[in-house]
């Protein structure tokens, strides 16, 4: 088969080996430094569907190339689905982890409403169409900490149906159910069918 090109717009090597591993051997993902794109992507849309556009769309404008984006956020209903696209400067532009998980707990003290969902976009760019997958995971926001596994706010979120956290979680069991795995899941699917 015709070996085929494609840029996932993050310089996230986990994520790039997780994606390519389940591709056919003919499709082969490019990073942004396989690509010599040194600058910060844009992410000032208002959603997190806009950011992944936002994403691809300048790789498509700038280098001419098929491409894929990802944007995730964390929404809490009883916060009007904040901090959703703000998710990774919650507490600041220094995007630091701790600080936005102290936040939220904060904002949720003495709330019993704790209900929640991730959300991962991914927008693809392919031979001029404009593909959308979205991937959900419903949950709650847990009162403290709980557990060491995972990374971002993986330690305050309980999915539904689990008494732990996706913190105390295979990280295996995590993408089965997770937010991520199922749009991968969805872009892994359209993929296989490009011949
Ligand atoms: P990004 O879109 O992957 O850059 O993620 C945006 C924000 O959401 C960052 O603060 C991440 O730490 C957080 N985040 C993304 N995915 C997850 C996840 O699977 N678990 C917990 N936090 C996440």
């Amino acid at each position: 088969m015709k070996p085929i090109s494609i840029v996932f717009a993050t310089n996230n090597s986990n994520k790039i080996e997780e994606v390519q591993a389940q591709l056919p051997s003919h499709i082969k993902l490019l990073s942004l430094e396989d690509i010599g794109c040194q600058v910060d992507l844009p992410e000032t849309q208002l959603t997190i569907m806009g950011n992944a556009i936002q994403k691809a769309t300048y790789i498509k404008e700038n280098f001419n190339m098929d491409c894929f984006a990802d944007d995730t956020g964390l929404e809490v209903y009883s916060l009007d689905g904040a901090p959703g696209v703000y998710s990774a400067r919650y507490a600041g532009p220094q995007k630091n982890t701790i600080d936005n998980i102290n936040k939220l707990l904060t904002r949720l003290k003495d709330t019993k409403e704790r209900s929640a969902q991730f959300k991962t976009v991914i927008a693809l760019h392919w031979k001029g169409q404009l593909s959308i997958f979205e991937g959900l995971c419903e949950g709650q926001i847990t009162t403290q900490c709980q557990g060491t596994g995972g990374f971002g706010y993986d330690p305050i979120f309980r999915p539904l149906g689990y008494n732990q956290t996706f913190a105390e979680i295979e990280r295996v069991e995590k993408n089965r159910i997770g937010h991520r795995g199922k749009a991968v899941e969805q872009l892994i699917s359209f993929l296989n069918t490009i011949k």
